[in-house]
């Protein structure tokens, strides 16, 4: 290990990984090193996520940034020489009628933006979905009542979107980095940070877990979950620190139901948020519990599934009370307290400290772009390709949020 470097990358997940290979395929110079404080790469918040992706957002950063890295996870198995799952399986959102009439309005800007969107009706979405019934005879009143089901109203649908393995991709982009640009990267696993060192509001080095010091004027800081400890054990406090909290999230895989047609569903959200897709033989199911405590908990509980999930997907979809857990994890997100959008860019208080952070329940699925984005930031001083100032640090304290109204 050399004891410094010209940026320091903290952190192995897919953010960490990408903004290494877009800062030198941006035409940086100078030394990198990566330090991950696992065994492996991207083992964490990425190896756990269900890898989803989607270019149906409400606002124009997200809608922007997912259709940048639909393109580029589209060519990324031939470009990167390693398979990453990669499927446009489609996404399709189930909505009740009052959300519906909100989302109908958003067609004129995805046609617009070039996002392919289709709304469709509720005969359609039972088409797409087999064994789902959009309306409520068939479950008892007293259940709809308790349960507070509404008919189905309509779907939106998008072709484009699909899934891939976000941990495949890290690994990809870091074996692309190495071997195109050996010598200036350094790629240390087993090697945590304890801190970081500024002086004079600027970054001077880090840290490590052995004492170590490894000098450094720039820092991209893409710690997942774990960043705003590090901040905080850096002396960075209050509205100095990332405005996040580490929340747990967990996705249970089942056997699919007894419906033909289930190995070619898209990604379908129902009621209460839940979601499912088909994966490799079975059905992954998850659902963000909205009443999950923050903190770094990982345990994935059986319980939650049977209370919480299975009973409300069986009024929706009978035959799927045959759907039995065979495996479950949980991770965690990154949930930006204000708005549930990704924090990017130069940290306004500390020169040379750049933050990814806080990407909520969408950090997979933009990882090239904002990634693209930090590192034309770093290395040209300003973004090329996609404007992605609106996710600035700066926009907490200016009130200046990224409302996204389609969310799970
Ligand atoms: C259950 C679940 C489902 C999800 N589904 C989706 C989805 O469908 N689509 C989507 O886009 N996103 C999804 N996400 C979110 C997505 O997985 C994350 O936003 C993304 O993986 C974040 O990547 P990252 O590199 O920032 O974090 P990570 O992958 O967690 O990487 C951070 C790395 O930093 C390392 N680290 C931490 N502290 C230190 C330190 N002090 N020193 C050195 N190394 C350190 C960690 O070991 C870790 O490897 C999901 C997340 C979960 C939990």
């Amino acid at each position: 290990m050399r004891d410094s470097y010209d940026i320091v990358i903290i952190g192995g997940g897919v953010i960490g990984a990408s903004v290494l290979w877009n800062l030198k395929s941006q035409g940086f110079e100078g030394s990198i090193g990566l330090f991950e404080r696992g065994d492996a790469l991207a083992e964490e918040t990425s190896a756990k996520s269900a890898g989803a992706f989607r270019n149906l957002w409400g606002s124009r950063i997200n809608m922007e940034m997912a259709t940048y890295s639909i393109g580029f996870l589209k060519t990324f198995e031939t470009d990167f020489s390693i398979p990453i799952g990669f499927h446009q399986h489609g996404y399709l959102f189930t909505f009740y009628p009052e959300p519906w009439e909100r989302i109908k309005s958003y067609k004129p800007t995805f046609d617009e933006t070039g996002v392919k969107a289709e709304l469709l009706s509720p005969e359609e979405v039972e088409k797409m979905v087999p064994g789902l019934k959009a309306g409520l005879d068939h479950i008892d009143s007293d259940i709809v009542e308790f349960a507070g089901f509404e008919p189905i109203a309509g779907g939106l649908f998008g072709p484009d979107c699909g899934s891939f393995d976000p941990s495949a991709a890290a690994k990809g982009y870091i074996e692309r980095a190495q071997k195109e640009y050996g010598e200036d990267i350094e790629v240390h696993l087993r090697t945590e940070v304890k801190r970081i060192q500024f002086d004079a509001g600027k970054v001077k080095g880090v840290e490590l877990a052995d004492g170590s010091k490894i000098g450094t004027s720039m820092l991209v800081l893409a710690a997942g979950p774990w960043s705003a400890q590090l901040l905080s054990a850096s002396g960075l406090q209050d509205d100095e620190n990332l405005p996040y909290d580490a929340t747990k999230r967990q996705l249970f895989v089942t056997n699919l139901p007894d419906i033909a047609g289930y190995d070619n569903i898209p990604l379908v959200i129902i009621d209460r948020g839940i979601y499912f897709k088909y994966e490799t033989g079975n059905l992954q199911i998850g659902r963000a519990d909205p009443d999950q405590a923050p903190g770094f908990d990982q345990e994935p509980s059986l319980a939650y599934y049977k209370d919480e999930i299975g009973p409300y997907m069986q009024e929706r979809i009978p035959g799927t009370e045959h759907c039995n857990v065979k495996s479950m994890w949980g991770g965690l997100y990154s949930i930006t307290r204000a708005d549930h959008n990704g924090i990017l860019g130069q940290h306004p208080a500390y020169s040379g400290l750049y933050l990814a952070n806080g990407w909520s329940g969408h950090g997979a699925m933009v990882a090239p772009a904002a990634s693209l984005a930090l590192a034309e930031l770093i290395v040209h001083g300003s973004y090329k390709t996609i404007d992605a100032a609106p996710l600035r640090f700066e926009r907490f304290a200016e009130n200046d949020l990224v409302v996204e109204d389609i969310v799970i």
